[in-house]
């Protein structure tokens, strides 16, 4: 699959506006406001996709005629998120210069192909947000269906992803899986929804700065006039002068250099990580042998693969080791249940294979 840019250099791309037009005044105080800070397109969700049913639903069809003036009256490109085709057609009707698909429809291939097919023949960008679980085939399948119906100018998102509990950030993102979109697709632009990763301003900063570093081609940033009183995503939205304050915090990096006292380091940390992760391979690899020593006595007594005591027990020490040695809760948990998988899958090699050494002696 071969893409073509939505986006004019320079990067990074910056795309800023409320989680959702509210009221005309709003969207147009906040296009304004944002107009000179360097911003490529103006988005606020017009249908909004909600958890729980009462919660405020988007104002529809009328928010349309907002953006189209936000389009006269500052020059900026406008975006807003369609979920099905009739959304797909009004857009269109109403000259929405780009298109995207929110997470909770890129979950669905139904969706996402009732979109691709009202776009057959149509020439608009259309951004794709990753889809609520970290499922990178399912985001890529998405790319596919709308690359098949002949779109071309198509970007991805990368929005973070659900999870069960409380961490620290609402959506937790997986940048090893939007790493791996942008060498897959070297010509897709991949761009950071810092907003809906943090879900709180307080940590916005840091986070635009870390997808600065991993090269993301831009940022999409919740901003709105005045965020506590926002009718949607109020904890995660900036003012206008924040956005501008933590764009004037951040920097772009170079992706690379000459410099050969920067490439003699590098190549020093590289060859030691490499060391680190092939022990770190053989550590886990000792581990599974006792894992299959205990598969055998538990197979002995008789007793079940799964114990949610030591599971709980385990997982419990591992979260406060990880504390102390600055590794967030989100990577303990997965690691923690890799590993855990692993384990009851060796152990129930090892008992499936006695049952039938068992039997045969039978
Ligand atoms: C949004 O951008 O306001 C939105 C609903 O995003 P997501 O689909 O990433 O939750
Ligand atoms: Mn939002």
């Amino acid at each position: 699959m071969t893409f073509q840019p939505i986006f004019e250099p320079p990067r990074p791309i910056l795309i800023a506006g409320p989680c959702s037009a509210e009221t005309e005044d709003q969207v147009l105080a906040t296009a304004n406001a944002l107009k000179n800070t360097g911003v490529s397109l103006f988005r606020a969700g017009i249908w909004k996709p909600r958890t729980r049913p009462g919660a405020f639903e988007g104002v529809g069809t009328p928010g349309l005629k907002w953006l189209r003036r936000v389009k006269e009256e500052t020059g900026l490109a406008v975006t807003t998120e369609v979920a099905n085709a009739q959304h797909v057609q009004e857009c269109l009707e109403h000259g929405i210069d780009v298109l995207w698909i929110g997470a909770r429809t890129t979950v669905n291939p139904f969706s996402v192909q009732e979109i691709a097919d009202a776009l057959a023949g149509v020439d608009i960008p259309i951004l794709v947000k990753n889809p609520i679980n970290p499922d990178y085939k399912l985001w890529v399948g998405a790319l596919e269906r709308l690359h098949q119906a002949g779109l071309r100018r198509v970007a991805a998102v990368h929005r973070g992803f659900s999870s069960y509990g409380d961490f620290k950030y609402r959506n937790a993102p997986r940048w090893q899986m939007a790493i791996d979109l942008m060498q897959e697709f070297p010509d897709l632009e991949v761009i950071c929804d810092i907003s809906h990763i943090c879900g709180r301003r307080d940590i916005l900063t840091e986070t635009a700065q870390k997808a600065y570093d991993l090269n993301f081609d831009g940022l999409m940033v919740e901003v709105h006039p005045n965020p506590n009183q926002a009718w949607s995503d109020a904890a995660q939205q900036l003012t206008p002068d924040a956005f501008q304050d933590m764009l004037r915090q951040i920097v772009r990096r170079a992706i690379s250099t000459d410099d050969p006292d920067f490439l003699a380091r590098m190549e020093n940390c590289r060859s030691v990580i490499d060391e680190i992760d092939e022990e770190i391979i053989s550590l886990i690899a000792r581990r599974m042998l006792l894992v299959r020593e205990i598969g055998a006595i538990k197979k002995d007594k008789n007793v079940a693969v799964l114990q949610p005591e030591r599971f709980r027990a385990l997982r419990e020490a591992l979260l406060r080791r990880g504390e102390k040695n600055e590794l967030s809760p989100e990577f303990i948990a997965l690691f923690l249940e890799a590993v855990h998988q692993e384990s009851i899958n060796q152990q129930e090699q090892i008992i499936n294979a006695r049952n039938e050494a068992v039997s045969r002696e039978r």
